[in-house]
């Protein structure tokens, strides 16, 4: 009787999951009505270049990433007039959960439950409404970190993790990197091969159609890099240089299967 209770109570918390993580797909991609993103400044370590780079963090250092996505929204006929709102939250003090080193399948999935929970303390102590999906960037100061860890966009939790640098003139690259891994929260893939880091050939091209196929003057998103000839691979200076394809549309459900 005990271990056919247990066995029912766990069902019902796999069918809960199962469903939020339904419902969150659907209603993060069915571009009717504005989905809402925040944006949640952090400073990764405690010096004075990243605070005073926060502080002076205003909606203008991220709105070409909702000037992005509404642009390549409509450009794919998403016919609303604000898909996607993204907005400024105020700085969080605490740091998301370190990553469990290694592969486990368990040790993942306590990473994630944690943090959801802290995804959802920090959206509460800034008494702002929530948004849907939560983006955390921890800034590093460029003149200690040169390689910061990789960032993280989860589809299930609607959370990412970004790692950016505190310096003015990387706002337009840290953008990139955010805008990467909110596409990802909405189920977009990556598009580059992990080894070399090279576009994938078509789906990480914005433009696999031109003629002829080199130089690419777009990136596309989810690849990262755009190719100047079959070898040479190089990063986009801003949004501007930036396009989603029509791969990460379809994922994104920009366009029907
Ligand atoms: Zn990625």
């Amino acid at each position: 009787m005990w271990r056919n209770l247990r066995i029912a109570i766990l069902l019902l918390i796999l069918g809960i999951a199962a469903w939020s993580n339904w419902y969150d797909r659907l209603s993060t991609t069915d571009w009717d009505e504005t989905l809402y993103v925040g944006v949640f400044p952090i400073a990764a370590a405690n010096d004075e270049t990243t605070q005073a780079y926060i502080e002076r963090l205003s909606t203008d250092a991220i709105t070409d990433i909702e000037q992005f996505l509404n642009h390549e929204a409509q450009r794919h006929e998403i016919a609303i007039a604000r898909p996607v709102s993204v907005e400024l939250y105020p700085q969080v003090a605490e740091l998301p959960p370190a990553r469990a080193a290694g592969d486990s399948i368990l040790g993942n999935m306590w990473w994630s439950l944690k943090l959801r929970m802290y995804a959802r303390r920090a959206v509460r102590a800034s008494g702002k409404p929530p948004p849907q999906i939560r983006v955390f960037v921890l800034y590093h100061d460029p003149s200690f970190t040169r390689q910061v860890p990789h960032s993280v966009g989860l589809q299930k939790g609607l959370v990412g993790v970004v790692h950016a640098f505190a310096a003015r003139h990387m706002t337009p690259t840290n953008n990139v990197v955010i805008a990467h891994e909110i596409l990802h929260t909405l189920g977009a893939t990556d598009k580059y091969d992990p080894q070399t880091l090279a576009p994938v050939f078509p789906s990480g091209y914005a433009e696999p159609d031109l003629e002829p196929r080199y130089p690419q003057t777009f990136t596309e998103i989810m690849a990262g890099r755009y190719a100047v000839d079959s070898r040479t691979f190089e990063m986009p200076a801003s949004l501007g240089d930036v396009r989603v394809g029509p791969a990460t549309a379809l994922e994104i459900r920009w366009v029907a299967q």
